[in-house]
């Protein structure tokens, strides 16, 4: 069984957007009830509340006066709430997560239908009052719809995100097609090498430009009073800008990594803790933009549904610092070096494509000694899984100083 998203836009009727809010109101009020009670659970027992210890609270509200019109609200989409509640505490408790937080109206508001959403075509068919709702589909809803969530964004528009099952899995995944390694950098976005040539990506065209205006609306809306319409009106328009910049850079990562997928079956990456390196201050705004973990996701997915494989290598790696040619490594390489002479070789090197061509060789070996016995016989640990540390090269090179980046 595989399981995938797809994001449709909705477009509610007047009468629609009134019967959402009371939802988006009626979910909210019952999360934040509910924290309140696991609060006060916990402090007394050291336990939160399960889901089904939070769903019998309800009837008892929707018969009391001050809270009967939690009635109003399809009774599956307050049991949603519930769930990803004892959920959110969970996580919690097993180190996953952070407290669980109190909603607040002002951010993007949001509710799960667990079930019995249609597909009518171009609209989605809900259960209880919402009723049929206006949609403008790209990709076909071909599988069992399961969860449907939908949500209001800051800038006033509605969004549903549907998740569909599919019967059996995915491909098992080849090894045996094309190789790419990938640098990602904060110069260009990505340099890559595939064992004939050397291409550069460089960032979204568009994108600075759009920021720009960003930040120009982002000004404007601080002048105005808080709290005062104005004010409100102006920070509608900042969340309109920021989900355009936000769509052309998740446009641009969607296509380079379609590209990138569809021309080879093995890809390697460096293993990016993007959290650790946003500590240098100089460097943590262009990473947080550029979006280097939105990048290997979309890369993850679509090459586990061609059956292709990732192999993100250890952060670590001296990818930058070693000769490609004859594997010499200097001990230095500041940052603004974008060339260098290998002085044991004399090979000249341009420092992103080095880094790509080193990256691709320490996929290729992890590939080869995977493949002698080192891991299973069907290669299946070849990619470790996100977030844990890929085997080191064994050979006596120098690992690079935390504090130097690899980038
Ligand atoms: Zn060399």
């Amino acid at each position: 069984m595989r399981r995938q998203a797809v994001k449709v836009r909705l477009y509610p009727t007047d009468e629609q957007i009134q019967v959402l809010a009371q939802h988006f109101g009626c979910a909210r009020w019952w999360w934040n009830y509910g924290l309140n009670k696991c609060i006060k659970t916990y402090k007394a027992t050291g336990k939160g509340l399960s889901q089904s210890g939070l769903n019998s609270l309800l009837p008892k509200l929707k018969k009391e006066k001050e809270t009967e019109w939690l009635g109003e609200c399809y009774s599956q989409v307050l049991q949603s709430v519930s769930l990803n509640l004892s959920r959110a505490y969970q996580n919690f408790f097993e180190g996953r997560a952070k407290y669980p937080r109190f909603k607040s109206k002002h951010h993007r508001q949001s509710i799960q239908y667990p079930q019995k959403v249609k597909q009518v075509d171009n609209a989605l068919k809900f259960p209880g009052r919402l009723g049929t709702v206006n949609a403008k589909i790209h990709r076909p809803v071909d599988g069992v719809i399961k969860t449907v969530t939908v949500s209001k964004c800051p800038s006033g528009k509605y969004y549903a995100s549907v998740v569909m099952e599919y019967e059996g899995d995915y491909p098992a995944s080849k090894t045996d097609g094309k190789v790419i390694g990938i640098d990602l950098g904060v110069k260009d976005f990505a340099v890559t090498y595939d064992g004939e040539k050397v291409s550069k990506y460089q960032n979204p065209k568009h994108l600075s430009k759009y920021e720009k205006n960003l930040a120009v609306k982002q000004r404007i809306a601080a002048r105005k009073n808080k709290g005062s319409n104005r004010r409100r009106k102006a920070n509608k328009i900042v969340a309109r800008v920021y989900e355009q910049v936000s769509n052309v850079r998740q446009d641009y990562l969607h296509k380079l990594s379609r590209k990138i997928v569809d021309n080879n079956q093995v890809v390697v990456v460096e293993n990016l803790n993007v959290k650790g390196m946003v500590h240098n201050r100089k460097l943590a705004k262009a990473i947080s933009d550029t979006g280097w973990g939105t990048f290997v996701n979309f890369l993850s997915y679509k090459l586990e549904r061609s059956s292709g494989k990732l192999i993100e290598i250890d952060r670590w790696f001296p990818s930058s610092k070693l000769c490609s040619n004859c594997h010499y490594q200097v001990n230095e390489l500041p940052l603004d070096v974008r060339t260098w002479t290998c002085p044991s070789c004399g090979t000249h090197h341009d420092r992103d494509g080095n880094a790509a061509m080193n990256i691709r060789a320490e996929g290729i070996r992890i590939l080869s000694s995977s493949g002698t016995g080192e891991a299973n016989a069907n290669g299946e640990d070849i990619r470790p899984i996100r977030g844990r540390k890929s085997k080191m090269r064994q050979s006596s090179v120098k690992l690079e100083a935390p504090t130097k980046l690899t980038l």
